[in-house]
């Protein structure tokens, strides 16, 4: 059954909180046997360039390797929430998370709410404000998403009609895979992967999940 992904990355290349190499990230990816992993560093979109050459040192030439961005939305110098965006290579500055869904729909991109309802940290999860947002889905399984913040997050889900996705926020090689999203069709390229999230022929998976309540893993 294709394809499973994990959406959600950081790697100690571009991201100054993860401790995970990329050699890491792609050993541990195969060795959980995903087909595809999509980094998202901090405020960076891995180049083209710089997937190829990891490609190359790893030999991981059967896993998808694709790159987004997550990105931190402020209002009045409060955080809104992380969000991933995948499709454009745009720089955002700080953008509140109205402006940052915009430039990025204008660009062709999705953007996608970082775990909503965390419970670590919850701060820079973005809430009940999903619910009045433009989001193409939310992230439903996340390592710091306990069962009553997967029950917020469906309830969002159903009501905007977009779909849930899994991703591991990885920052150590240990916590790669540990959420997942499967897609129902094959996924090749950043394009077919944006494309069947907005058709929502996706589904957030919970695999060999460990809740962590500090949040300090992750952030
Ligand atoms: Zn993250
Ligand atoms: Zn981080």
């Amino acid at each position: 059954m294709c394809c499973e992904f994990d959406l959600h990355l950081h790697t100690s290349c571009h991201s100054e909180c993860s401790v995970m190499t990329p050699e890491e990230m792609v050993g541990r990816a195969l060795e959980m046997g995903l087909d595809g992993i999509a980094i998202t560093e901090h405020e960076y979109t891995w180049s083209d360039e710089e997937i190829r050459e990891l490609v190359k040192k790893t030999h991981a030439e059967t896993l998808i390797i694709l790159a987004g961005q997550e990105v931190r939305c402020y209002e009045r110098w409060e955080i809104q929430g992380d969000f991933l965006v995948f499709g454009t290579r745009g720089n955002f500055y700080a953008p509140t998370a109205r402006e940052l869904i915009q430039r990025v729909h204008r660009s062709g991109g999705i953007v996608i709410a970082a775990h909503p309802y965390r419970s670590g940290l919850s701060v820079l999860g973005a809430g009940d404000m999903v619910h009045d947002l433009d989001i193409d889905a939310l992230e439903l399984h996340h390592p710091n998403h306990p069962p009553e913040s997967v029950k917020k997050a469906r309830r969002a889900i159903e009501r905007l009609k977009i779909p849930g996705i899994g991703g591991s926020d990885a920052h150590h090689a240990d916590q790669v895979g540990c959420c997942t999203t499967r897609f129902h069709r094959e996924v090749h390229d950043l394009l077919q992967m944006m494309d069947e999230i907005r058709r929502g022929r996706v589904r957030a998976l919970q695999r060999n999940f460990e809740f962590r309540d500090s949040g300090f893993d992750y952030f």
